[in-house]
């Protein structure tokens, strides 16, 4: 049975059990902020489980593209995609849980239909807990149907594996609002038993939600009865639905296997990708068994990347643009895990395959080649640029630190590429990791203090253009503005109390200072100033800040600058005991860090009005 069939047949079904076939709605939501795809099939459904009438009536059955963001990681194994389709079929307050269970057994386990050895079937219940009781209705449905198939099914224990019985029950089979809030409750899940070994990593014994593979969800049916509120109560619904929903790939995957087309059941091996993976091992010259892992990354993001661009998603830095950048990104990643290569005629055959059944797909053609472009494009500098930082040696690392054996990445620099190039941290991370043998990670503390600063001095930046002030956030400009206020200070106490800023300008190389003085400095008052500041620096004092009205600021003697319009709230900045000015900042903590401020510069800038320019070495 090839992988159209299943479709086909999974419709033909539920046509016959009276269910109105509806079409996939696309991946992006139409009117649910609460999500950034669409993750089930259920989920175009909301309005109709909340009790809406649907036009097709309350029988429905559909193939629906899904996109699972959280499955991300798990992508490498057998059984997870972040893109895959969901065969699913609804009630919508019409059939309960009986004839939900016994078509979905029908289904797997009639010659007809799936074929699969009823045996090797196995059932989950509701275990219940504090806000709904064990599901014994389910238990007993169960037991009727395999008693039917001849099999004999006990309510196992989880703890002694899965020889102890047929149907486990686990306070997981729950299944939960799409988003934070809507239909939900109980379900009842199918696994099939692939009669591979147990792999002990996952627990001393197998039992169906063990996670080594042996036995693979395929299916699971939820009797949504409830509705959780956004103060995370839940409410009767006023129908009882079901939703099911089935993993295609994996059924695809079962039925290859029983075929004996492949050796596991392996969705990655089934036709769905098996053309796709020859192309990768013809352009790699690796092959796909000794690379599953990153072949899998590589086959599952690229879909997803089609499918999602196809449905109207621009990489970006942000929501649904920013998924589509992490998938392409860590495509590429694993494309250089495999030595690179061209994947045009991958995208090519993704394309081909999917355009029958999801005619956008093949309209939007152009379209995602293009974004496939620009964003390889965009990998490409990251990836050069990360190179380079590596081999300066030293320079990424927080001190050449070690922390949990992996090595630390300086988040300042982390901040900073981020800033320039867009590289996100997790992003980073994964890049250096597989650019050497280490593993890195983010100083996460002084990463969120270098963005924290940048927040401050963007914001203050903002209010400062006003003035002619910050154009730059390095922590140069940090120093230069507390030299501004030393020398502000410094020109009083030198020239006289008459002077009073009326301007200034700040960039990472020097400060311009403007204010009110009738003649021009003579040599002597300058160097008298420059040794004002430079001493108030050696004595290394300390910068700090208090927030106060500004006619209380006036009050304790807190100069202002006029030209500069403030709030109701101002910031006042003392210097040691030397100065005490109203500012926006930022500003450095001590002023010992910054160097030897020298005046370059002093003209005129108007009437009374002198200007200087300073810097620091
Ligand atoms: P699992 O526990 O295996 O991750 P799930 O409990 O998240 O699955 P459901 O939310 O119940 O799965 O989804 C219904 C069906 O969709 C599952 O029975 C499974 O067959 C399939 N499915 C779920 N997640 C994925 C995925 N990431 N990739 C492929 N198929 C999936
Ligand atoms: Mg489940």
């Amino acid at each position: 049975m090839d992988s159209r069939q299943v479709r086909q047949k999974y419709l033909d079904f539920f046509q016959k059990k009276g269910h109105a076939i509806i079409p996939s709605a696309p991946l992006v939501p139409k009117d649910d902020p609460t999500v950034l795809f669409t993750t089930a099939g259920m989920h175009p459904l909301v309005p109709y489980l909340m009790g809406e009438p649907h036009p097709l009536g309350k029988r429905l059955a559909s193939v629906q593209k899904c996109l699972r963001t959280d499955d991300i990681e798990e992508v490498g194994d057998m059984r997870h995609f972040t893109f895959f389709e969901m065969l699913g079929n609804w009630s919508l307050g019409d059939y309960f849980k009986k004839e939900a269970l016994n078509w979905s057994f029908e289904f797997l386990t009639d010659k007809k239909w799936l074929n699969l050895d009823p045996k090797r079937v196995y059932a989950t219940v509701f275990a219940g807990n504090k806000d709904a009781p064990l599901d014994k209705e389910s238990i007993k449905i169960w037991q009727e149907i395999f008693e039917k198939a001849g099999i004999k099914a006990e309510v196992g224990n989880a703890k002694k594996g899965w020889q102890s019985g047929r149907i486990f029950v686990y306070e997981d089979n729950w299944w939960g609002p799409a988003g934070q809030t809507g239909p939900c409750g109980p379900d009842s899940e199918m696994f099939y038993d692939t009669g591979l070994p147990h792999d002990k990593k996952f627990g001393r014994v197998c039992h169906p939600n063990c996670d080594c593979g042996r036995f693979v969800e395929i299916w699971n049916d939820v009797f949504m009865q409830f509705n959780k509120k956004a103060n995370g109560s839940f409410e009767s619904l006023k129908q009882k639905n079901v939703d099911t929903g089935m993993g295609f790939e994996r059924v695809v995957a079962i039925m290859e296997f029983l075929d004996g087309k492949i050796k596991i059941p392996d969705p990655f091996q089934t036709e769905l990708f098996s053309s796709m993976i020859r192309i990768i091992e013809l352009k790699s010259r690796k092959k796909y068994e000794n690379y599953p892992k990153e072949f899998r990354i590589i086959l599952d993001h690229l879909r997803a990347a089609v499918f999602v661009i196809s449905d109207g998603i621009e990489s970006s830095n942000k929501d649904r643009g920013y998924v589509l950048r992490k998938l392409i990104t860590r495509m590429m990643m694993n494309k250089h895990k495999l030595g690179d290569f061209n994947n045009k005629r991958v995208i090519n055959e993704t394309i081909d395959i999917y355009k029958e059944f999801y005619p956008e797909i093949g309209k939007n053609k152009l379209k995602i080649f293009k974004e496939f472009e620009k964003e390889e494009e965009r990998f490409e500098t990251i990836w050069e640029k990360s190179r380079k930082l590596l081999k300066r040696k030293g320079g990424l690392e927080t001190g050449g630190k070690i922390k949990n054996g992996k090595r630390v990445i300086d988040g300042r620099i982390a901040f900073d590429l981020e800033q320039t190039h867009g590289i996100k941290p997790e992003i980073l991370e994964e890049l250096l990791t597989m650019q050497t043998k280490d593993t890195y990670e983010l100083d996460r503390e002084n990463y969120l203090v270098a963005k924290k600063k940048h927040q401050k001095i963007s914001r203050e930046g903002a209010k400062q253009r006003f003035a002619g002030g910050l154009q730059d956030h390095s922590e140069e400009t940090a120093k230069l503005h507390t030299a501004a206020h030393l020398l502000h200070e410094a020109l009083r106490r030198i020239l006289g109390e008459h002077v009073q800023q009326v301007g200034s300008n700040i960039t990472a190389e020097r400060l311009r200072f403007d204010f009110s003085h009738p003649e021009k400095l003579t040599d002597e008052q300058i160097k008298k100033i420059e040794d004002l500041v430079n001493e108030q620096i050696k004595k290394n004092l300390k910068v700090t800040k208090k927030v106060m009205g500004l006619t209380e600021a006036k009050k304790q003697g807190a100069l202002a600058f006029f030209g500069q319009r403030y709030g109701e709230k101002v910031n006042v900045y003392k210097i040691g005991f030397f100065s005490k000015e109203v500012c926006a900042g930022p500003h450095v903590d001590f002023t010992g860090g910054l160097g030897q401020f020298t005046i370059e510069k002093e003209e005129s800038c108007g009437a009374g009005k002198r200007r200087i320019y300073g810097v620091l070495k």
